[in-house]
């Protein structure tokens, strides 16, 4: 069997179910734009259990997402969508590209929430873009964009939230957006959040718990990973 789609860090195979697909999750890790790669044993597992347990938690909030059921360990059942070529990035405290770009060092707390968007696109290596870009290229109309941003801040202030109590900063993450297959009027949450696509740091210790930990080569990457997943689990009791 070959998949449907294979990603840098999942693959999606088709299902019995017309309008549902399965997503693995990989143990390869990769950073910037694919020129670092790693493969961590336990990654696919623990991204897979992290990024479940708040799918269920988003949609018990509210917010319409993929999310079907966990079939196994390392393996999901998403609803099939169309995903939106722009990538939703929302910062709270500066960090990554945004203090490349600004100058501006990391750790400063924003008074608000910032949230940009980037074009998915590895070969021009997701680029930033804003509202008149997106409209012009036709990655979404601009009612999508104001849906996009609202749901947006809503998962900020969910995980944020929900995160502090986990004792964790939620610095900044990315989200991606699709339309259901079989209602395209219809846009929902995809993808995962995992420590993969989110910036988490120790709220005592300022320690980073995420996928800097192998952008910097900080060590104990899957460590971190396993710490976040025993933190979730506990807050959710
Ligand atoms: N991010 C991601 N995939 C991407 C780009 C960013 O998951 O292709 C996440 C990243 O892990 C961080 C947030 O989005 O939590 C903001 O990333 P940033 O723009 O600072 O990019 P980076 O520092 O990764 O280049």
């Amino acid at each position: 069997m070959t998949p449907l789609y294979e990603g840098k860090s999942k693959r999606l195979w088709a299902t019995e179910n017309p309008d549902t697909l399965r997503m693995e999750f990989k143990n390869d890790a990769t950073a910037f734009n694919g020129e670092k790669k790693e493969s961590f044993d336990k990654k696919g597992r623990l991204n897979n259990a992290i990024s479940t347990l708040i799918y269920v938690m988003l949609e018990k909030e509210g917010i319409p997402t993929h999310f079907v059921r966990e079939i196994d360990e390392t393996n999901v059942e998403v609803k099939k969508v169309d995903i939106l070529m722009v990538e939703v990035i929302v910062r709270n405290v500066a960090a990554g590209s945004f203090c490349k770009r600004t100058g501006m060092a990391e750790g400063h707390v924003f008074s608000q929430p910032i949230v940009e968007f980037s074009y998915k696109s590895d070969e021009l290596g997701d680029p930033l873009i804003n509202d008149d870009y997106i409209r012009e290229m036709h990655l979404a109309t601009p009612e999508d964009l104001v849906h996009l941003r609202t749901s947006a801040l809503k998962v900020n202030d969910l995980l944020s939230a929900f995160f502090a109590k986990c004792g964790l900063k939620l610095v900044d993450f990315k989200l991606e957006f699709g339309r259901l297959a079989s209602d395209p009027s219809v846009i929902v949450l995809a993808d995962e959040i995992s420590p993969d696509g989110c910036r988490l740091w120790d709220l005592k210790t300022g320690e980073k718990m995420d996928k800097d930990r192998f952008r910097r080569n900080l060590g104990n990457v899957m460590e971190a990973y396993e710490e976040v997943l025993g933190r979730v689990k506990e807050t959710l009791g």
